[in-house]
């Protein structure tokens, strides 16, 4: 986290260096017990990379899977993935076999029990900290295994989530955002078509321009894109 903020007890700052006692595996008595009752946040690189694993477009899995909410004080709405209507609340994911969608598995899933706090600096260079999450259910903490931050984010494949959750930071921590500049219904509504749907960005605009691009590739573009369309008096 940005240093300086207050962090309660069960959440200890980690140095770049510093290592954490940490396993999770099929093994683990509470396998998979941490897969329900989540308000697990997707952010449009996590709704990429989950539609490619389960063969869906954006706006398909936004149906199927998402509910949209816009909370007191949220800038853009925000996207959550939902979570099933059964007893237990399950992640629609998991599985007694466990994650049914490992190789696009969300962020969040992917960084526990790390936390990762990222910010930008005056010129645009983003930072990140990093926290451990102790949880009293998780007995992945009494695992052998010592981790480091840069083993974990490698493990795990973080790289590509952070770098692309890094540049929605350009948006997400404009300048114009901290002086005030709130998104119009329509604007919230381009926001979520434009980086989360992604496919009417690629019928119209990225088309348009000639771009021929995955979808990875081109998610920094509509982010481009999308900043230009609300800021216009920052394009050159
Ligand atoms: S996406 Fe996978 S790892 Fe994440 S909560 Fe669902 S089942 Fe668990
Ligand atoms: S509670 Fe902890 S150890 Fe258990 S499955 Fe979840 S992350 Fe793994």
């Amino acid at each position: 986290m940005k240093p300086g903020i207050h962090l309660p007890n069960n959440v200890k700052q980690l140095k770049e260096d510093e290592t954490f006692c940490f396993s999770c595996h099929p093994g683990v008595p509470c396998f998979c017990d941490c897969c329900q009752q989540l308000e697990l946040a997707l952010t449009p690189y996590d709704v990429l990379r989950l539609k490619e694993v389960l063969g869906l477009t954006g706006t398909q899995f936004l149906d199927q899977y998402a509910v949209i909410e816009y909370g007191e004080g949220d800038i853009f709405p925000r996207v959550y993935l939902a979570m099933k209507n059964d007893s237990r609340e399950s992640c629609p994911f998991v599985s007694s076999n466990g994650c049914t969608v490992y190789e696009g598995r969300p962020s969040a899933c992917r960084t526990y029990p790390l936390g990762r706090g990222a910010w930008l600096d005056q010129k645009g260079k983003s930072h990140a900290s990093h926290v451990v999450i102790y949880e009293n259910h998780c007995l992945g903490f009494a695992e052998a295994p010592k981790q480091n931050i840069a083993g974990w984010v490698h493990d795990q494949g973080l790289a590509p989530y952070n770098e692309a959750n890094d540049q929605l930071m350009r948006l997400l921590q404009h300048k114009n955002i901290a002086a005030g500049f709130r998104p119009s219904a329509s604007q919230c509504d381009l926001y979520i078509q434009t980086l989360y749907h992604l496919e009417p960005f690629k019928k119209t605009t990225a088309d348009a321009i000639g771009l021929v691009m995955s979808d990875t590739a081109l998610l920094p573009y509509a982010i481009n894109w999308l900043i230009d369309e609300l800021f216009p008096e920052e394009k050159n």
